[in-house]
């Protein structure tokens, strides 16, 4: 398939001695070590790639949200040290992302020598996307590589600035993204289901808008399942609902009606008398006052397990209940297993619901988990990024 944007073999090797690498190791850090280093491995095959035709490589991520400031509880440096065991070879680290000294750490590279450059948010340039820092950055090495897939949404300087001033191609990741994300937006094989879960209904209305045209099926699960049923009248308690959003919710099930998507809605629940993870937990068929939904319940979980046994392509975004708790995570673990358990198409978006797959050790049965949630998203939405667009053919 051709992806008419610029990849590795694309770049012409010739001169080049060091590549610039924007990554997304926006890692969880817990006491000054990586939590979770999924994103650090999934950066991988690209440096790999570079490594092996003997290039230098300078690896450049952000990390939180440091506010243009130095932060040092954000630094990358416990990222570098992660990244050394797992590749097992030294690791530079440079304690700034721009400037002569940063310039001469990268001269003095051996061949296939890695550095990671500290937090490029720690420079306020780079979420305004200023040029000037974008050309700092260039001027590091000889071509640059995007693989940061979360990243990809943003207009910053390292994402959007950088290609406009060294000859740039997607990395390996970002390729296996879009390809896998693309699958889901042209022509995808039926019964097509969507099933949506998560925190807040705004999040999710583009991707219900562009969605409906395509699909079959959509689930609505998670908290954003009581809006739709007190839009509809259904009795939901206390449970967490966007009163703002209900007119919204009505329309987007006219919207799916119009398409003749069947929109299924959980009809029994996990409830609790208050948002606690020891709170004791019973199923119901109608919620009650003072009882909040935190999970679909059983007969719901079974009744889509069925379901999705059906369907060729599904794409997943959003827990299903507070899957965070063991007593509210059996609704999010049953779709898991449905998706693990299909012959079809699978793919997982979303920073939570990836993290969900993964922990219940399902993730390498999925056709693709999504390393980016909001990218994820706004790709399927829209069939076009920021930092796609900025390594397009032309
Ligand atoms: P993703 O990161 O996969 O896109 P979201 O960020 O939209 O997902 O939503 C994830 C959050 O939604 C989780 O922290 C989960 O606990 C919460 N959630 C799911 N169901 C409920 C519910 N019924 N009540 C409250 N929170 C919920
Ligand atoms: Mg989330």
């Amino acid at each position: 398939m051709s992806l008419k944007i610029h990849t590795l073999e694309d770049l012409n090797l010739d001169k080049v001695g060091a590549v610039l690498c924007r990554v997304d190791f926006n890692v969880p850090l817990h006491e000054g070590e990586v939590g979770d280093d999924t994103r650090i491995r999934a950066a991988l095959p690209t440096l790999y790639w570079l490594r092996e035709r003997g290039l230098k490589v300078v690896l450049c991520s952000h990390l939180g949200r440091p506010k243009g400031t130095r932060d040092p509880a954000l630094s990358l440096l416990p990222v570098a040290a992660r990244l050394a065991e797992l590749i097992e070879d030294e690791v530079v680290f440079a304690h700034d992302t721009v400037g002569d000294e940063v310039l001469q750490l990268v001269r003095e590279l051996p061949e296939r020598g890695v550095i990671v450059l500290e937090n490029l948010r720690f420079d306020p340039r780079e979420t305004k996307g200023d040029d000037e820092f974008a050309r700092d950055l260039a001027r590091l090495a000889d071509a640059f590589v995007l693989d940061a897939f979360g990243a990809m949404h943003r207009a910053h300087a390292s994402v959007t600035g950088v290609p406009k001033h060294l000859p740039s191609a997607a990395g390996l990741l970002v390729q296996a993204e879009v390809e896998a994300l693309s699958a889901l937006t042209r022509v995808a094989a039926r019964p097509y289901a969507a099933i949506l879960g998560g925190a807040k209904v705004a999040d999710k209305i583009g991707v219900i808008e562009s969605l409906a045209p395509r699909i079959d099926r959509l689930y609505i699960g998670g908290a954003m399942a009581y809006t739709f049923l007190k839009a509809q009248g259904v009795p939901t308690g206390s449970s967490r609902t966007e009163d703002d959003a209900l007119d919204l919710a009505l329309r987007l099930i006219e919207l799916c009606s119009t398409h003749n998507v069947q929109v299924h809605l959980p009809h029994d629940h996990v409830v609790a008398p208050s948002f606690d993870e020891n709170a004791p937990a019973t199923v119901v068929q109608t919620i009650q006052d003072g009882q909040l939904g935190l999970d679909i319940g059983p007969a719901t979980a079974e009744a889509w397990q069925a379901g999705l046994q059906e369907c060729r392509t599904i794409f997943w975004n959003g827990p299903l209940g507070v899957f965070e708790w063991e007593p509210f995570s059996g609704g999010t673990r049953a779709i898991a297993k449905a998706l693990a358990a299909s012959t079809g198409t699978t793919v997982v978006g979303g920073g939570d619901s990836a993290a969900a797959v993964a922990r219940f050790g399902l993730a390498d049965q999925m056709t693709h988990v999504s390393t980016g949630g909001g990218a994820s998203l706004e790709f399927l939405e829209r069939g076009e990024l920021p930092g796609l667009h900025a390594i397009r053919r032309r």
